[in-house]
């Protein structure tokens, strides 16, 4: 709980020193911050995306719009928005844009980045998922199906996770019959062989992320 709360603060000084120092310029934050944010400026507005995305209408924010609230500096109302992560990442936007702006990429670097400022909306399925996804398959380089089903079910607590477990019980146990479902999983589970490369590959990554920040900052 107290890692979580340092966490937690340690974001929220992230967002206050990023705020401070791109002040009144998001566009700028985005472009140094975020995957492919450099490309928002070319966006024209003319509303393909937006009339292209099978989800965008029941969104609160389409493509277009979040594009449109960054150059307006609508900071707060962009980093808060629930519309990146709802993003499928069906690409169809991207093949239909005509100024072939990343669309799909910028939606999710602007979710990542809204993550790390702990701005991203607070039990955001979607987002729920990711970290939890993301914690799984890093730490052995294989994703364990019984872990990640397991924090999903009891992500609410003990009392959910019960229910919806036994909801499912019998999907689980014809999983296990059909040898799709190792209950021994729970106690390790299968890794990749090159774990130590994973984590090396994934640092690389990082070094490489931050080398492209400090170069556009
Ligand atoms: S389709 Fe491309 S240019 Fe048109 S509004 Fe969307 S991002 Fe902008
Ligand atoms: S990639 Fe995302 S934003 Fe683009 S059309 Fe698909 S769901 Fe919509």
């Amino acid at each position: 709980m107290q890692a979580l709360q340092t966490t937690e603060s340690t974001r929220s000084d992230a967002n206050a020193a990023a705020s401070a120092r791109y002040r009144n310029n998001f566009l700028k934050e985005i472009e140094a911050q975020v995957e492919d944010g450099e490309w928002v400026k070319m966006c024209m507005q003319c509303g393909v995306c937006a009339g292209s995305c099978p989800l965008g209408s029941h969104w609160e924010h389409t493509p277009q719009k979040i594009f449109m609230m960054i150059r307006a500096g609508r900071r707060d109302d962009v980093l808060r928005s629930d519309s990146m992560w709802m993003c499928t990442s069906c690409y169809n936007c991207v093949v239909r844009c005509p100024r072939k702006l990343p669309i799909t990429q910028i939606m999710h670097g602007i979710a990542s980045y809204a993550h790390k400022l702990d701005l991203a909306p607070k039990m955001q399925p979607t987002r729920d998922f990711s970290l939890l996804f993301w914690n799984n398959c890093t730490k052995t380089g294989r994703v364990n199906e019984l872990k990640l089903t397991l924090g999903l079910y009891f992500k609410d607590g003990l009392v959910a996770g019960i229910k919806k477990g036994w909801s499912m019980r019998n999907i689980g146990l014809g999983l296990v019959k059909a040898g799709r479902l190792n209950p021994f999983e729970l106690f390790g589970g299968h890794r990749c062989k090159g774990q130590q490369g994973i984590t090396a590959m994934l640092k690389k990554a990082r070094d490489i992320e931050d080398q492209r920040k400090r170069a556009i900052s």
